[in-house]
């Protein structure tokens, strides 16, 4: 059954004309009329409906019964990465997402090779939020990760002070660092911090330190960044 987001309240036993993203995406599919169809708003849970009525640009659908059913990681893990270029930090999104990632904070550092601001940085937050939406569409996901609008390191840093209570690691390429599954424990939400193609900077790895983030590793692979937080994310939430 095609599932579909639908960012509106829903109310079982309603009809309802979908927004247009959630009406383009039913026209694409070629629903009909009787056709079954899932929705869920990221509230929680998912709706069973059925299309009642398809016109040139518009949608309606019955909202049928709902189920709380939720298919989230076992524990809350925040990924806040210096964003690798071209369409890798897509498919970061997108794979992150399929394994339930809590949220995406796309970082600028010293060495990152993408740099993005103004309306430009916009759009591609924007761009992001649709992988993970269409992500979450495909995996079973209810909750729809949120991608942070785009931010220096070290306004990120600065922010984070005030969230000192919460465990941050940043995945580190040091000698001697401590492997991420010793550090993190069972831990029930933790925020991994991530660097760009060319690696942190160690003054900015030394400032993530400095504000309680623990440096971890994955291994003496060095791995894209991508990668890295792939397989961290994997090994914390499977
Ligand atoms: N060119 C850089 C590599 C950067 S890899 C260099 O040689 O230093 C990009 C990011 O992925 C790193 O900043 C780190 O956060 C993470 N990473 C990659 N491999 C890792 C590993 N084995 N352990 C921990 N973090 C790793």
């Amino acid at each position: 059954m095609p599932r579909i987001y639908c960012p509106t309240p829903l109310t079982a036993g309603e009809h309802l004309t979908l927004p247009a993203g959630a009406a383009r995406h039913v026209q694409v599919l070629r629903l009909q009329p009787g056709d079954p169809l899932s929705l869920f708003n990221g509230e929680g849970g998912e709706f069973e409906c059925s299309v009642t009525q398809m016109g040139r640009s518009t949608v309606q659908v019955q909202i049928g019964q709902h189920h709380a059913i939720e298919r989230e990681a076992s524990r809350l893990v925040h990924l806040a990465i210096c964003m690798p270029a071209n369409e890798r930090m897509d498919w970061l999104v997108e794979k992150a997402t399929e394994l339930g990632v809590a949220s995406i904070q796309p970082l600028m550092s010293e060495r990152s090779v993408l740099r993005l601001s103004g309306e430009r940085a916009e759009k591609k937050v924007l761009h992001w939020h649709s992988v993970a939406v269409a992500a979450c569409e495909q995996c079973g996901g209810n909750r729809v990760p949120e991608v942070h609008p785009v931010m220096t390191l070290t306004q990120w840093l600065q922010g984070w002070q005030a969230r000192a209570a919460h465990t941050c690691l940043v995945l580190s390429l040091a000698p001697g660092v401590q492997p991420l599954q010793r550090v993190a424990g069972d831990a029930s939400s933790l925020t991994l911090l991530l660097g760009p193609e060319g690696g942190l900077a160690a003054d900015e790895e030394a400032r993530a330190v400095a504000q309680g983030c623990t440096p971890v590793s994955l291994g003496p692979r060095v791995l894209r960044a991508e990668t890295a937080a792939l397989a961290a994310l994997a090994a914390l939430v499977l």
